[in-house]
């Protein structure tokens, strides 16, 4: 099936006019409509109405703000990757922008789209997830917010309700923090085979705090949380990386699927979060 099925289109002119469209049942925000274009061609999603935020300037930007680097929703994966402050603060969103798609999908891909889609092979989701960072949650009445790793509910599914949309992700920056994200996927431009996302404080040579984000490999909330509980409070060594990393391999729940057999992707698991360790805390010093 290549045609969408009849669906309603409304551009949104204010924040305040998306949300009460959103409030409408079977609706849903069209960003950067890579991913729902294709689904609703493919039927496997079927709204009623689309509500396009791209002319909502106030959802597209990147700063740092008291401590924290706040990122708006409509923010295009291209300007991650190009923003020098998101950069500095966390390299590890740079350099999973790096291997997201190809340069039109970021051109036009947001931030926002990207983790409320939901795909459990997105690699924002990992990056954010690693970086314990916030969502934002616009509704009629105001702000919630919750944490990413409690914004996925499965795949596909997310904990925006009817009359909400995400409005922008916020991370924590902390002094002596490194970060660092590596992939393999199976040619440029694909999407993962198997990531992992590592965010690490160092206090003298000790990690006083770990985020370790995984994708594509069925880990829960997209975080290994038990080799994060083995990290904290270790020195930062590569004794402490490896065993991290065999924990993290142990603890995931990859699918065999084209990409792969399950041994490969828990052994990809185990290389790519001891490389991201490394690296993160390299940055971190
Ligand atoms: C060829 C191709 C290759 C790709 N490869 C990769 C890859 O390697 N790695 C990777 O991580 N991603 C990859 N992607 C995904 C891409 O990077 C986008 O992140 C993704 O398509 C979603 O962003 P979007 O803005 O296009 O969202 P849309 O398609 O517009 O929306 C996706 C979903 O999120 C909802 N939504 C969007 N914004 C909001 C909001 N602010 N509030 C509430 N709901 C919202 C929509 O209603 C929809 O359900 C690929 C995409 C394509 C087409």
């Amino acid at each position: 099936m290549q045609v969408p099925s009849h669906v309603e289109y409304e551009r949104a002119a204010s924040l305040e006019h998306a949300l009460s469209l959103l409030s409408r049942p079977e609706t849903r925000v069209l960003a950067g409509g890579h991913s729902l274009i294709p689904m609703m061609k493919l039927r496997l999603a079927q709204p009623e109405l689309l509500v396009d935020i791209n002319g909502l300037a106030e959802l597209a930007f990147i700063t740092l703000d008291r401590g924290q680097l706040r990122i708006g929703a409509l923010a295009r994966h291209a300007d991650l990757l190009e923003s020098k402050v998101a950069g500095e603060c966390f390299p590890i969103f740079h350099d999973a922008e790096r291997v997201v798609a190809d340069p039109i999908v970021r051109l036009w891909g947001t931030v926002g789209g990207s983790l409320c889609q939901a795909d459990p092979s997105e690699d924002l989701s990992a990056a954010f997830a690693a970086a314990r960072a916030t969502a934002v949650i616009r509704g009629r009445d105001g702000d919630r917010e919750v944490a990413v790793r409690d914004f996925h509910r499965g795949p596909y599914e997310t904990v925006i309700g009817r009359g909400e949309l995400l409005a922008e992700i916020r991370v924590p920056v902390r002094p002596g923090t490194g970060s660092a994200y590596e992939k393999v996927s199976r040619r440029v431009g694909d999407w993962s085979i198997a990531a992992a996302g590592a965010v690490l404080t160092i206090k003298g040579q000790t990690i006083s705090e770990a985020g370790l984000g995984l994708t594509a490999v069925g880990a829960e909330h997209f975080v290994a949380a038990e080799a994060e509980d083995y990290l904290r409070g270790r020195p930062a060594d590569e004794d402490a990386f490896t065993r991290a990393a065999e924990i993290a391999a142990e603890h995931c729940h990859p699918a065999a699927d084209q990409r792969g057999p399950e041994d490969f992707k828990r052994h990809l698991v185990a290389e790519l979060t001891t490389r991201a360790l490394r690296r993160a805390a390299e940055r971190a010093t």
